[in-house]
């Protein structure tokens, strides 16, 4: 066996060189189409983790390729000290389709959140009056919005937070889903509340059904920025657009990132429907690569085919089916299984030991995805996953399920 088709020799290149920050499942991918992988010895799988909803629009997309490929060949960073040809057209663009006035771009979903927290900060002191230094953000228990200190410091996840301290004050912790104590936390300084509309990396948790109407009038009565952390349930994931749409309301700050590039280039952003993007001053913020005509090239394709091929309906209609599927494995050890569109967790009673164990039988059997929070195996493949592939991945559920 050549090196180049060996799993063992990139698994130990990886285990030698590299910083043991990740425990991956032992498949060594080499290239992939739509909702297809296919690893170093050939062997394919159905990708259903999609990159943590990074590459909504499947596996490299060829009109998002096409665009990438071309950007590259004409200019790909001139920072933000000078303009390029792609940046406004991306911020029209994205305004038109999420209804926002104001964009703010970066690159990871870690820089647009430090970004809404300095934006909710400064529009505090400045607008709201709070005293200088005073400013809080109330966020939820169990959430996932990236790895810096600032947003680790307010994480409820021990392997998050340990080892990294001293933290950034000024942020409180509710439990997620209670509007009540939202609305008991809030102070004369709170300036913003930050919440993923669907827990995610929780475990695909769904709110109550109005906690979000309710978030939306409790900030709107204390005079509170409401910043949704849409990065994972955002672009077409829940079969809307933005996963604000299924409780009927706007936040005053959403943040996108993961499939804005449909998995070819880390671009996020800040999206803004209000006036608090306008406490920003130049010189106040910024990034070298965050609003480079590459991405905004990309994201602007990535968002194009979105909808043009009808990836948000299509997450709709087959995520339903999948669920459904899911729900007549008869399967005593599982607890719960939860969705919305194709962003779907199946959580099992501890008894059932953890739910790893299902991810490598699956893996086994060609179909990819992960267990996250130890009980919980997550299914969120590419947009563009037919009905047959649907029926392929749940005979294969099925089987691991329910064989011993
Ligand atoms: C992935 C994710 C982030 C962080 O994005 P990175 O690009 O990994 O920094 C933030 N919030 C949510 C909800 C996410 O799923």
């Amino acid at each position: 066996m050549t090196n180049s088709s060996n799993t063992q020799y990139f698994i130990d290149l990886e285990t030698k060189y590299g910083a043991h920050n990740y425990k991956p499942l032992d498949v060594v991918i080499h290239r992939g189409e739509g909702v297809w992988v296919e690893d170093v010895e050939g062997k394919r799988y159905l990708d259903c983790l999609a990159a943590y909803s990074a590459v909504n629009q499947g596996h490299c997309h060829p009109k998002i390729l096409q665009t990438m490929v071309e950007q590259a060949q004409k200019l790909t960073l001139t920072s933000r000290a000078f303009r390029n040809d792609q940046l406004g057209l991306f911020y029209e663009e994205v305004c038109k389709l999420t209804n926002s006035h104001k964009v703010l771009p970066m690159n990871s979903g870690a820089e647009a959140v430090e970004t809404a927290i300095k934006v909710v900060r400064k529009w505090g002191y400045q607008v709201k009056g709070v005293p200088e230094d005073q400013a809080e953000i109330i966020v939820c228990a169990n959430n996932f919005h990236g790895r810096t200190i600032t947003i680790v410091g307010f994480s409820t996840a021990e392997g998050s937070r340990a080892g990294f301290g001293p933290f950034t004050p000024g942020f409180k912790i509710i439990p997620f889903g209670d509007a009540q104590a939202l609305e008991d936390a809030i102070t004369p300084n709170t300036v913003g509340f930050m919440v993923e509309p669907i827990q995610g990396e929780a475990g695909v948790i769904i709110p109550p059904a109005g906690y979000l109407k309710q978030a939306r009038a409790i900030c709107d009565q204390n005079n509170v920025v409401l910043i949704l952390d849409e990065i994972q349930t955002g672009l077409g994931r829940t079969g809307k657009l933005l996963a604000e749409e299924h409780d009927g309301i706007e936040a005053d700050l959403t943040l996108i990132g993961k499939a804005l590039s449909g998995g070819f280039y880390p671009v996020s952003a800040v999206l803004s429907n209000t006036e608090v993007m306008d406490v920003l001053q130049p010189g106040d913020h910024g990034s070298t690569f965050g609003g480079n005509p590459l991405a905004a090239a990309v994201a602007r394709t990535a968002l194009k085919v979105l909808i043009e091929e009808g990836m948000i309906e299509n997450a709709a209609n087959l995520g339903a089916y999948f669920a459904e599927g899911l729900r007549q494995i008869k399967q005593p050890l599982i607890k719960e299984i939860r969705a919305r569109g194709l962003f779907i967790g199946v959580e099992f009673f501890p008894e059932a030991g953890g739910a790893r164990q299902y991810a490598k039988k699956l893996m086994a059997r060609g179909l990819l995805c992960k267990e996250t929070h130890q009980h919980t195996l997550r299914f969120a493949p590419p947009l563009v996953i037919t009905k047959d592939e649907v029926d392929w991945a749940l005979e294969r559920i099925e089987q691991v399920l329910t064989t011993a």
